[in-house]
């Protein structure tokens, strides 16, 4: 027969209370014991004390002492726990030093400006200068002193971006201060080159000349494989006595089999209105080693640059006499160089900076 007495319905309590204190772990684990033993209205330990009607009058100051001694000893036990869960909870503001760390992800050099430090870095061995020009620009600068007239027919192999309306000053930025304000006219354009910089220079700089200009620069270009309206150069000038087209060679040897490793070099004729003569400059090409493949349509060589010895003409413009020095100039496209260098063969992936494209090349 079970034991139905008050003295064992006050310690099935506790025994009770006892078991899911050790369950609980949190404040509010606690609070929900709080409330089913105590609470006023619905505890436990409150309904056992209603019972006392029921208990034998003899026996009820007894039963009345036991009850109140368990109110006690659960109160005193749950202030304990939650001062133990205080206790054991970290201070404010600290560390979990157990938690896993957050990534890095770590950027990388785009392949364009990978490159463009690439031949920075040659040419600066090289002993030469590298000077940035402004992106808009006026027509005498990107045409006239480069021998095309307004009515020059080559102006037509550079297809222009012109602005809605000329700017007048003020709007060259950065490159204010490197250019005299005599040479600062209503910029009608962006530049198709960045050979309007060489006349700034060389208005401003007497003979020897060796920079290099590296920019961005602008042509009216649908984009497709191997075209973009926008595009990243690199154009040198060289100006001296006695310079030649074996210099312009040789320099270009020295720069391609830096950049390229072992490859041949050839000049091919070409026309450019600021250059007489004019060359292209290829590279053997290293897919196939010159035999030919579809990288280099089959002839076994690459288009790499254009140059030429600077006109006459563009060293009058900028009062150089012509009789006494003579210089090379050219350009180099930069993700030319970055298409052939890594084997990319859409020029549009430059430009759509999707990490899947970026990430896969060095640090
Ligand atoms: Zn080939």
């Amino acid at each position: 027969m079970p034991d139905t007495s008050p003295q064992s319905a006050i310690e099935t309590l506790r025994a009770d209370f006892r078991a899911r204190l050790s369950a609980a772990s949190t404040d509010r684990d606690l609070k929900i014991l709080d409330d089913e033993f105590l609470s006023r209205k619905s505890g436990s330990v409150t309904a056992l004390l209603k019972q006392i009607t029921a208990v034998p009058a003899d026996q009820r100051r007894e039963f009345g002492a036991l009850v109140n001694t368990l109110k006690t000893d659960i109160e005193t036990a749950l202030t304990e726990a939650r001062a133990a869960l205080t206790a054991s909870r970290p201070p404010a503001g600290a560390v979990d030093v157990t938690l896993p760390g957050r990534e890095i992800t770590i950027g990388r050099i785009h392949p364009l400006m990978r490159v463009r430090q690439q031949v920075e870095d040659i040419f600066m061995r090289m002993g030469y200068e590298i000077l940035e020009g402004p992106e808009v620009e006026d027509d005498y600068h990107n045409f006239e002193a480069l021998n095309m007239p307004p009515d020059h027919p080559a102006r037509d192999m550079q297809d222009t971006l012109y602005l809605a309306a000329p700017i007048v000053g003020g709007t060259w930025g950065a490159h204010r201060r490197a250019i005299p304000d005599a040479q600062v006219r209503a910029a009608t354009l962006l530049r198709t080159h960045t050979s309007a910089m060489q006349i700034r220079y060389m208005k401003t700089t007497p003979p020897p000349v060796r920079i290099l200009v590296p920019g961005r620069v602008y042509r009216r270009d649908n984009l497709d494989l191997s075209h973009t309206p926008m595009f990243q150069q690199c154009e040198g000038l060289v100006v001296g006595e006695g310079i030649t087209l074996a210099d312009l060679k040789g320099t270009f040897e020295a720069m391609l089999q830096q950049l390229f490793g072992d490859v041949k070099v050839r000049l091919r004729p070409s026309f450019f209105p600021y250059t007489e003569p004019s060359a292209e400059v290829d590279i053997s090409c290293q897919s196939c080693g010159g035999t030919g493949c579809g990288t280099c349509k089959h002839t076994g060589w690459l288009e790499i640059l254009g140059s030429g010895m600077v006109h006459p003409a563009v060293f009058e413009a900028v009062g150089y006499d012509p009789e006494k020095v003579t210089g090379f100039a050219f350009g180099i496209g930069m993700e030319r160089v970055a298409m052939l260098k890594y084997g990319v063969d859409d020029i549009r992936l430059f430009y759509e900076n999707d990490l899947r494209f970026l990430e896969q090349f060095p640090l």
